[in-house]
């Protein structure tokens, strides 16, 4: 069987299991997999809805290429709102503080384009962790980057950072299990779970924002697509100024922000 034949067969298959961009996935498993055999056996896997970032290993982000496992949530490409959002707000040599890095994609992408900024990613799971620590080192930032375990800010000094970026898990609960098996069945509840109505990260998060930036310093969330009001409202709360919406590419409420004046200490 040819190579070309291979690719066909799987993009079929995938196609028939639901999959909407079956042939480009086909060409993915194709130039990944080094044997007719190792094809199959991720096909089948992506056939059964593995998502193909678990079954490759790695998922491109911004311009860097990321390891990810179980233990991470997937870096999305409405995700890279927020990046753009943080790029626009933060000088080069500024320190920058990623709450719930997961795989530490936010943190290391914006570093990427700030040669002398550096950072600290915060996660509750030890796993996610070790996968963000790998992320910097295969992209070489790791010497301007620190990660650990934490639980949001919890024991981080006071008026400490220009930059506070977060996405937490903010998805209801209820609607957690309506959907795709790419998410329900394989992705880490712990990063997508937000409580009843999806907003619990970020009556925590957002008051401890907060208190880490330095006055004048900058924070950003990324939000589920109908949240724009209530974490508007629970920036507002908390004595950010200039609180704003961005939206990402498809033109859906993505990102919320605001800012601690230089007047204003907690
Ligand atoms: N955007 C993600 C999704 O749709 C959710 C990310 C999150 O909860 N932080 O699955």
């Amino acid at each position: 069987m040819t190579r070309d034949d291979l690719k066909s067969e799987i993009a079929a298959w995938l196609r028939a299991a639901g999959i909407d961009e079956a042939a480009l996935e086909a060409r993915h498993i194709l130039a990944a997999a080094s044997s007719e055999a190792e094809a199959r056996d991720m096909a089948q896997r992506r056939a059964a809805r593995e998502p193909l970032s678990l079954i490759l290993g790695n998922q491109p982000f911004w311009t860097l290429d990321l390891r990810v496992t179980p233990d991470v949530l997937t870096p999305r490409a409405d995700t890279e709102t927020l990046v753009e959002w943080a790029l626009s707000h933060l000088a080069d040599g500024g320190r920058v503080v990623d709450l719930g890095t997961g795989s530490g994609a936010i943190l290391l992408a914006i570093l990427s384009e700030r040669p002398n900024a550096s950072g600290v990613g915060i996660d509750s799971s030890a796993a996610a962790l070790q996968v963000a620590e790998e992320n910097a080192r295969r992209n070489n930032l790791a010497d301007r980057c620190d990660f650990r375990a934490g639980n949001w800010a919890d024991g981080l000094p006071g008026n400490a950072f220009d930059l506070a970026v977060s996405n937490p898990p903010y998805i209801a609960s209820a609607v957690l299990e309506t959907l795709d098996p790419e998410v329900t069945d394989h992705e880490p509840y712990l990063a997508l779970d937000g409580g009843a109505d999806g907003l619990d990260c970020y009556r925590l998060l957002v008051p401890q924002l907060f208190r880490i930036l330095r006055p004048g310093g900058h924070a950003a969330v990324e939000i589920g697509y109908d949240q724009a009001e209530a974490v508007n409202a629970l920036f507002a709360a908390a004595g950010f100024a200039d609180v704003a919406l961005s939206r990402d590419l498809a033109g859906n409420p993505r990102v919320i922000s605001g800012q601690k004046t230089e007047t204003q200490s907690r």
